[in-house]
């Protein structure tokens, strides 16, 4: 089965055909900077990172554009409120953000446009536009596009222009339609603005991404990607504005779900967010990764405690199966693909599907393990590795090889110390101390052994 995908556009699931054989390009709607990452736009960043993984598996070269939304209202908003200049605020926030997906094994994108760095770009875009009579300018400044002037509106989301209401954006009575949104705000003081035709101003939301994507994929690329939260105005108004200009833009779009929090999304406006760093002291990056990763990409992920702990626990059994295997072997042979786990990602990206052919690998892989036989071994651990690269959680992954060596020193530093304090209580035969110190290593999760050579710790 070839890779069949699923497209919001359309609304059924068909099969993948990339506009040049072999090579893929994929736009993801990327952060607005204004706050640091929660696990919802983690989450997006990990769907798509699965897609991109398990495309190159397949043998396509993938140019991944994922941008970075520097310039908006809330921006500015936030800036004054933090006391400092908003592209200041952009970058501290464009770091956290660049930090979080390094730190959850993303790849990082071909190219990651900021917004700013393109807004001649986004001039030409709404110049052509306004030639094209599918935008105009007002007296103010601003520049709005005119819906009634396209040839279709609103095919992603599927709704009437009619029953629409009016977009916030702008003000109605200089708006041939209360349903025209802005494509360049006009300047207002104290507000960062750009020279253009229609006098000096700032880019709307919209056109950033418009501008930003033909730049680096062209008139016509193969997918456009984001959250399900996006589809409409956002994506609606993107391809409104590059149909507009006359280019085809994206064949398909892809929307993740978002996890919610007692059924509700999360989001910064209901206060329901989880940062990852709070989830980080729970469990470690690579189950974290598998936990945001295991749902089904167009599914709600459901966040409670306890399902990241036994999601955290199931990687653990993987994990240790590799583990083990790699012992009995001396190392895993590089990674292949299981057919059955080739047939579930092919069918629109079904992880949940994907997951149970791990969980069965894993399950006859024990059975080599026991019967110690190396060959049956050596095929299974292979292909569970293998299923484990596409997810981005192989855990001899640099990433996170390189923070277990971390944890690993902390732990360590940690128990030393406490060992030589064990040593001085035992010295001065003060007994209570020394097993109250043991407790707290044994509270630590690790196993400690008097030994004739002194204490030994492990895991
Ligand atoms: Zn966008």
């Amino acid at each position: 089965m070839i890779l069949h995908l699923y497209n919001t556009l359309t609304r059924d699931i068909s099969p993948f055909k990339p506009i040049t054989p072999g090579k893929v390009g994929i736009y993801l709607c990327g952060a607005t900077v204004q706050a640091p990452p929660h696990i919802g736009h983690i989450r997006s960043g990990i769907n798509f990172d699965i897609l991109r993984r398990w495309l190159i598996t397949s043998g396509y070269e993938v140019t991944f554009i994922r941008n970075v939304t520097d310039i908006d209202d809330k921006i500015l908003h936030n800036a004054i409120h933090e006391e400092m200049p908003w592209w200041a605020l952009a970058q501290k926030y464009e770091r956290v953000f660049t930090a979080a997906y390094a730190e959850l094994n993303l790849l990082p994108p071909t190219y990651e446009p900021r917004a700013t760095g393109h807004i001649t770009q986004m001039i030409e875009l709404i110049s052509l536009l306004v030639e094209r009579g599918k935008a105009y300018p007002v007296a103010n400044g601003d520049v709005y596009l005119d819906v009634r002037a396209l040839d279709s509106y609103l095919t992603l989301s599927g709704q009437k222009l009619d029953d629409l209401q009016s977009s916030a954006d702008g003000e109605e009575s200089i708006k041939k339609n209360p349903q025209d949104f802005a494509l360049w705000k006009s300047a207002k003081p104290g507000e960062p603005s750009w020279p253009t035709p229609w006098g000096d101003g700032r880019p709307g939301w919209h056109i950033e991404c418009s501008a930003m994507a033909q730049a680096y994929l062209g008139e016509k690329f193969d997918i456009h990607a984001g959250g399900l939260d996006l589809i409409f105005p956002h994506h609606e108004n993107e391809i409104a504005q590059s149909n507009g200009a006359g280019y085809p833009f994206a064949q398909r779009w892809l929307h993740n779900a978002w996890v919610t929090t007692s059924g509700e999304k999360m989001s910064k406006s209901l206060g329901n967010t989880l940062r990852i760093y709070e989830l980080l002291k729970r469990v470690r990056g690579i189950e974290l990764r598998w936990y945001l990763g295991s749902a089904h990409y167009r599914s709600m992920l459901e966040y409670s405690p306890e399902a990241l702990d036994e999601s955290a626990v199931n990687f653990r059994r993987v994990e240790s199966f590799l583990k083990r295997a790699a012992n009995q072997l001396g190392k895993i042979p590089s990674s292949h693909i299981a057919e059955e786990f080739a047939h579930a990602m092919n069918d629109d990206l079904a992880v949940p599907a994907a997951l149970a052919v791990i969980s069965e690998l894993v399950k006859e892989g024990n059975s080599a393990l026991a019967a110690k036989d190396s060959k049956n071994l050596e095929v299974k651990s292979a292909q569970v590795r293998g299923a484990l690269a596409v997810l981005g959680c192989d855990p001899w992954d640099d990433t996170w090889a390189k923070s277990d060596a971390a944890l690993e020193e902390v732990v360590s530093g940690l128990v030393k110390s406490l060992l030589e304090e064990r040593e001085v209580a035992r010295a001065r035969k003060d007994f209570e101390s020394a097993d109250r110190i043991r407790d707290r290593i044994t509270e630590l999760g690790l196993t400690l052994e008097d030994t004739p050579d002194g204490p030994r710790w492990s895991r």
